[in-house]
């Protein structure tokens, strides 16, 4: 008999009527002949209304408290829902987190999956009832049984990885819009459904902001090729469907620790483009690679690092064949961007940086775990690899180095992280590989996503040679802060005979304090300069595997933002995704102009219920 595990979020069973709803919805389930494993949130915002309670008592609460607290929540819903179930004259049963044995580590807030016991769901299916589970709450294996927390969100993560423990045949994650959309309704109702959607590209749509799935889930998903289907509570609609490559055989134990990166991919055959000192205005970069797309050249990584006085750097690479006219693009452009600031004494520069390779670290396994970075830079470190251009995704780490040094860090890299057989020489890139029968297909991008829960942290004058990446976000690791959109200025400045260069990164608003009152500590002790923190900021990015080998993508973003006069103050990609920084107050600005520009629009708006 077909195994389902459906799970339902906070609005789905925010009331009698829908927990009554959701029960008609279980019994229909079961009556097509499936067995059925139902997994819950707290009913609609009582999650957050027991945030709110405990910060009245405290500005600080305990986490071991907050953990007994939050996973109250769940425990409510999954009664009722069993309730509403046996009303129906359906058999059901329902289970906290450590009935079931969803056995976690020790760290409450956040814990991570190690293990599901299947054995007493198993028992209990044989027996023809519906399990109903707490989503969002484990358990320690520690001689003390702790209850745990997975994180805000975390019943998406529950319900996968059930799903993948229990073998089930898919799981059906039930919520309040019809599906996966172009972007946040709330925000752009003209937001699109989209059919299906690769996991690559959700991992990084739901690590950037769009709160539809718990990036977690997805990695889960992805690792152990559980079909997931994202659905509406209040239609029978399809859905949208997020499709996992065929994942290597993977065990269940460690379910959620194990193996971070599963790959490392390197490129030897590229070159880096820099323009110094470009003006810090509005239409800069959509000038700049707006020609550059006219001329059809592919580029690959795109960095533009925070501005030093009133200009910026803007660094992106391309493959070595095409360098010649990315190079002549450029140099046709400095003298007219130069002009736009025509007080200025300094000129923009273009360098060029032939005989480079790109090495990258990939798997889902490093969403939120900041170690993984920091141990590639130290990887790189102590084989004495200097590391020119850093790019971040969710699911890969690229370093930017010099050629001579490739088979050397790939080597390191290889058995740092305890990759089998040799990776793969990405040159030349991959075809692009977006699901065939997804919505819009005539757009390279999938979806656009906002965050306006992220700041942004710039360490000035950082000395420019190995170790530094490794120690900086190492020290960041150890307090657990995970850090995205790592850039290194371009520039450089020699004080007192060492190169020096600017490190900005983002990081969750609520680690930035701390973050940056550790890091000012680091930086006297090791001679770097002034820790700026900026929290005002937003972070748009557009997703689409349909991307890669595209050229004129970021193009469009960099006109959109222009054409509204938003200034853009980093800039950072990877293969799928590009993001920009932008100042908090135009963040939803942004969005809907980059959502319009890639036509992702529909004719009708998508009503979200209260
Ligand atoms: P649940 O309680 O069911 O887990 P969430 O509130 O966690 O629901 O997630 C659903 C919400 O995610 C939607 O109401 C929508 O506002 C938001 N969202 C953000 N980005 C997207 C997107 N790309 N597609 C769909 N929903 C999105
Ligand atoms: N109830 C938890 C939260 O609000 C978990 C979840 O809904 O996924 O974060
Ligand atoms: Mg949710």
């Amino acid at each position: 008999m077909p195994l389902i595990v459906q799970k339902y979020g906070g609005t789905s069973v925010g009331s009698v009527e829908r927990i009554q709803a959701v029960a008609q919805r279980v019994c229909k389930t079961v009556k097509a002949g499936n067995s059925v494993v139902v997994v819950v949130s707290a009913m609609g915002k009582t999650t957050d209304g027991l945030v709110k309670l405990a910060y009245e008592i405290s500005t600080n609460p305990n986490s071991r408290e907050m953990d007994m607290l939050l996973s109250t929540g769940e425990q409510v819903t999954i009664a009722l829902v069993s309730m509403a179930l046996q009303e129906l004259g359906q058999p059901a049963i329902s289970l906290t987190g450590a009935q079931v044995g969803i056995v976690t580590e020790a760290a409450h807030t956040r814990a991570r999956i190690l293990h599901i016991e299947t054995e007493r769901v198993k028992r209990h299916l044989n027996q023809n009832k519906v399990i109903v589970v707490a989503g969002f709450q484990g358990i320690t294996r520690t001689e003390e049984l702790e209850i745990t927390t997975l994180g805000r969100g975390g019943s998406d993560t529950s319900a996968v990885a059930l799903a993948a423990a229990l073998r089930a045949d898919f799981c059906e994650i039930y919520t309040d819009v019809p599906g996966i959309l172009t972007t946040d309704p709330r925000l752009v109702p003209e937001a699109q459904l989209i059919d299906e959607i690769t996991s690559d590209e959700m991992l990084e749509l739901a690590s950037l902001g769009a709160k539809v799935l718990h990036p977690r889930a997805v990695e889960i998903a992805r690792n152990y090729g559980v079909p997931l289907v994202v659905r509406s509570s209040w239609t029978d609609d399809p859905g949208t469907w997020v499709i996992s490559p065929t994942p290597r055989p993977r065990s269940l134990v460690n379910l959620e620790i194990a193996r971070p990166v599963d790959d490392v991919e390197f490129d030897t055959d590229q070159a880096k483009v820099s323009m110094l000192r470009v003006p810090d205005k509005p239409g800069v970069a959509a000038r700049l690679f707006g020609e550059i797309a006219t001329q059809d050249v592919d580029v690959d990584l795109i960095i533009q690092s925070i501005h030093e006085g009133n200009t910026n750097d803007i660094a992106f690479t391309v493959r070595a064949p095409i360098l010649k006219r990315a190079e002549a693009v450029a140099a046709a452009i400095a003298p007219v961007l130069r002009s736009h600031k025509a007080a200025e004494t300094e000129e923009a520069e273009v360098m060029i940086q032939q005989n480079v390779a790109k090495v990258s670290i990939a798997g889902a396994g490093m969403i939120g775990r900041p170690g993984v970075a920091a141990k590639m830079f130290a990887t790189l470190a102590e084989a004495g690899v200097n590391i020119k251009m850093i790019s971040t995704s969710e699911v890969k780490v690229s370093c930017v180095i010099d050629n001579a040094d490739c088979d050397r860090a790939v080597a390191a890299l290889h058995t740092a992280f305890e990759v089998g057989e040799v990776g793969a020489d990405k040159s030349p890139p991959s075809s692009p590989s977006s699901p065939s029968s997804a919505s819009s297909p005539s757009s390279p991008v999938r979806g656009v996503a906002l965050d306006m829960n992220q700041a942004r942290l710039a360490i000035r004058q950082v000395p420019d040679r190995p170790g530094t990446a490794a120690k900086l976000f190492g020290l960041l690791a150890e307090h657990n802060i995970s850090v995205d959109m790592i850039i290194q200025s371009q520039r450089c400045h020699v004080i007192n005979g060492v190169p020096r260069r600017d490190i900005a990164f983002t990081v969750a608003r609520m680690d930035a304090q701390a973050a940056q009152q550790m890091l000012q500590q680091a930086a006297a002790e090791y001679g770097w300069g002034e820790v700026v923190l900026n929290s005002a900021i937003a972070k748009v990015s557009v997703v689409g595997a349909g991307m890669v080998g595209q050229p004129g993508i970021a193009a469009t973003m960099f006109e959109a933002l222009a054409h509204h006069q938003i200034n853009i103050q980093m800039i950072a990609t990877s293969e799928i995704k590009i993001s920009c920084v932008v100042a908090q107050e135009e963040g939803v600005k942004a969005l809907q102009a980059i959502h319009t520009a890639f036509g992702l629009a529909g004719s009708h708006s998508i009503q979200v219920p209260a």
